[in-house]
């Protein structure tokens, strides 16, 4: 794709996340990586849904600046390390989506298989485990889980989509929002029914070999849980473990990428506990 292209895209997507509310202000960046190798990205602090040709500048792989005024944001690292890690993308997208944003901000992962569409395309949307904005630090991270990933969730940040151009990069962060609004809807209503794990394994298994998706994870279609975490294996459904009748599974709710919740695990046990103790108190009354 010629510059020109890539610079009216760029306006076009920037836009499009705003008026989608998947970014507010000066919330945000999004880049593509130009033929020569070079990102084009946009500038620090301009507001996206106002993009003009001057927000953006063009860098080279190390984040060095060459063209365009005003300078790179600090979250250009999180792009570089993206482009790193997967030769085969060309644009990243990073923006602030308000309800997978409070998924992580709950504790309530979306690493789980609850829409066939979804499990097809994306598989299931890890959290990364808090770190700083802009530090080196959040871009490694983000380099390492994108390598299995196409879609991530920064915990009380917000989300890097990466694809091979900017409308699929942007597509799979409108389809983590739009999985967050319905999941958490479904919560509202009651209970989260997961997909079966068999059918969860076949659809994604289907879906890396039709649609494509990092190619670590397309190497793995054909193993017994395709690029499934063990978690979602051992998934038995909402089995509407206590009385408020929101399931799914303990484990389940705090599947990330560290597995390593023994806080969180803890208060939510108490509390499930104690949502037991009053509803048998309300059932002898
Ligand atoms: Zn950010």
């Amino acid at each position: 794709m010629h510059e020109s292209q890539a610079r009216k895209q760029l306006i076009e997507i920037g836009k499009l996340c705003y008026q989608r509310h998947l970014l507010v202000a000066m919330d945000g960046n999004l880049s593509v990586r130009l033929s020569s190798g070079h990102i084009l990205c946009t500038k620090a602090g301009c507001h996206k849904g106002f993009l003009t040709d001057n927000d953006l500048v063009v860098i080279d792989e190390n984040g060095r600046q060459l063209r365009g005024s005003g300078r790179p944001t600090s979250e250009m690292a999180m792009h570089i390390a993206c482009y790193r890690a997967r030769p085969d993308i060309r644009a990243v997208v990073h923006a602030h989506p308000p309800i997978s944003i409070a998924f992580t901000i709950a504790n309530v992962s979306m690493a789980r298989c609850v829409l066939p569409e979804v499990v097809l395309t994306l598989g299931v949307v890890p959290t990364l485990e808090y770190e700083t904005t802009g530090t080196d630090a959040l871009a490694s991270k983000v380099g390492d889980a994108i390598l299995n990933h196409d879609a991530i969730l920064m915990d009380r940040h917000g989300a890097v989509c990466v694809g091979k151009d900017l409308l699929e990069a942007f597509c799979r962060l409108e389809t983590m929002e739009h999985t967050a609004l319905i999941t958490k809807t479904a919560r509202d209503l009651g209970m989260v029914k997961e997909l079966d794990p068999q059918e969860a394994i076949k659809l994604r298994s289907i879906g890396l070999k039709r649609y494509g998706g990092p190619p670590q994870s397309v190497a793995k279609a054909d193993e017994p849980c395709a690029d499934l975490p063990p978690v979602c294996t051992g998934c038995t459904g909402c089995s509407n473990p206590n009385p408020s009748g929101i399931g799914p599974k303990k484990e389940l709710r705090f599947a990330r990428m560290s597995d390593q919740q023994p806080v969180a695990d803890a208060v939510l046990s108490r509390l499930e506990d104690s949502l037991v103790q009053a509803a048998l108190k309300a059932l002898q009354k």
